[in-house]
């Protein structure tokens, strides 16, 4: 029987950043399993940004940290590649009315050290002299950001973890956990049984069925999302990354002479094992609309390839993290929404102070917990952008 001091359900780049992290807190006796392979779920499909705009100080916190900490030396920190490319510099483009919002949303981020600061049309212009800012009123520039390769990321820390002892377990599925006396004591697996008393759930979209089995609600709802890449006319040269909600899309550079983009509200009640890989005709014609009509030189550009994926959404927009609540043992890291990837490393390095000494030092992660829900306690940020009728609006945002 395999044993280990923790199990890892999931080698996404949650789980790896966990493993890796635990291993650099000297748990090494760390066994992952992951059904596919590294990086076969969402962390594959994803976009890679890495961005500080968010209107939570939790996420804006997670995300500069992993930024500054982490993607800026990844070389030194973790060895291997995370393919960040930074200082795209990214414009997040809000609708007029939600000015007071952005500048919130701006002063927090400041305060947690982004460089980053209100901009008006004009001043978007220079930035971007290939943007159409007609209908733009005001919008945030964060100079910094960029994006980062997520497979990469994912596949370096599980070779960092590794090599300091963390054993990975491909091809191999978590059928159930298991549980005696109110306590965690292993797992089953297609593999054979585990013994370990800590068991992290980090199966992304997957875990309302693992946890489902023990009678643990998870409020993840999977959402099937669309991606196109356009190659962008010789007479349109690289440009800023957006998220532009006037528009409803975010896109930036990808490789040499294209452009990714994503848009639209996600497809509810996916399936995370079956679903289409192609994004649909309608879908390729309203992200070619939109390009254009922001980036005019775009009328001439051609459809690439197309991706798309599963979010892992629950009804506050924010992630599920720590121990599940009456069953000793047993954490859980999921449902990043469809924004996780740029956050997993600070994540990674919080869940395994948590599960080694009981508490975190970067940012309490109480208000993140599993329970809120049921508790009434969603988390809404400061500066949340939400539509008329209340909802939050940019649930697509990656
Ligand atoms: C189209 C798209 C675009 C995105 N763009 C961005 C972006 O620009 N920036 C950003 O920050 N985030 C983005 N995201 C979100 C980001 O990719 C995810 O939040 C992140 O990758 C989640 O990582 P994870 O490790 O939690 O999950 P996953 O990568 O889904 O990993 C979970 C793993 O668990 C495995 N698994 C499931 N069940 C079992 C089981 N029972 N036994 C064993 N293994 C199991 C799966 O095979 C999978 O590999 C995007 C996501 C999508 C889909």
């Amino acid at each position: 029987m395999i044993t280990a001091d923790v199990a890892v359900v999931g080698g996404g780049v949650h789980g790896a950043s966990t493993a890796f992290n635990l291993a650099e807190r000297s748990v090494t006796n760390v066994a992952v399993f992951e059904k596919s392979f590294i990086g076969a779920g969402a962390t594959g499909k994803s976009s890679g940004l890495v961005r500080f705009h968010y209107t939570n100080v939790q996420e804006v916190t997670l995300t500069w940290v992993s930024y500054r900490d982490w993607f800026l030396v990844w070389k030194e920190r973790v060895g291997g590649e995370c393919g960040l490319v930074d200082h795209v510099g990214m414009l997040r483009i809000v609708p007029e009315h939600h000015v007071t919002n952005l500048r919130g949303a701006l002063a927090m981020m400041r305060a947690v050290g982004v460089d980053t600061y209100e901009v008006d049309a004009q001043q978007v212009r220079e930035i971007e002299p290939q943007l159409d800012v007609s209908d733009i009123t005001v919008a945030g520039f964060e100079p910094q950001s960029g994006y980062a390769d997520p497979s990469s990321t994912a596949v370096s820390l599980m070779e960092a973890a590794r090599q300091r002892g963390v054993r990975l377990f491909q091809g191999v599925e978590v059928h159930g956990v298991k549980v005696e006396g109110g306590r965690v004591v292993g797992l089953e697996t297609s593999a054979g049984d585990v013994s370990a008393p800590v068991v992290l759930v980090a199966n992304n979209a997957w875990a309302p069925r693992l946890l489902g089995k023990l009678g643990v609600d998870v409020p993840i709802s999977p959402e099937w999302h669309q991606v196109a890449v356009f190659y962008r006319p010789p007479s349109v040269g690289r440009h800023v990354m957006c998220i532009d909600s006037i528009l409803d899309m975010y896109f930036r550079i990808e490789g040499q002479n294209m452009t990714l983009l994503g848009t639209g509200e996600g497809k509810p009640h996916a399936d995370p094992d079956s679903y289409d890989s192609r994004p649909t005709m309608e879908f390729w014609a309203e992200a070619a609309e939109k390009l254009t009509q922001r980036m005019p030189a775009m009328a001439d550009a051609s459809a690439g390839r197309g991706m798309t994926g599963i979010y892992d959404v629950t009804p506050d927009g924010k992630p599920l993290l720590g121990p599940v609540p009456g069953i000793d043992g047993l954490y859980v890291q999921a449902g990043f929404c469809g924004t996780g990837f740029k956050i997993a490393p600070a994540v990674g390095d919080m869940m395994a102070e948590l599960i080694t000494t009981g508490k975190t030092t970067l940012l309490d992660w109480r208000p993140l917990r599993l329970t809120r829900f049921a508790e009434g306690e969603p988390l809404m940020g400061e500066f949340e952008y939400l539509t008329e009728t209340g909802k939050r609006k940019d649930a697509w945002l990656m």
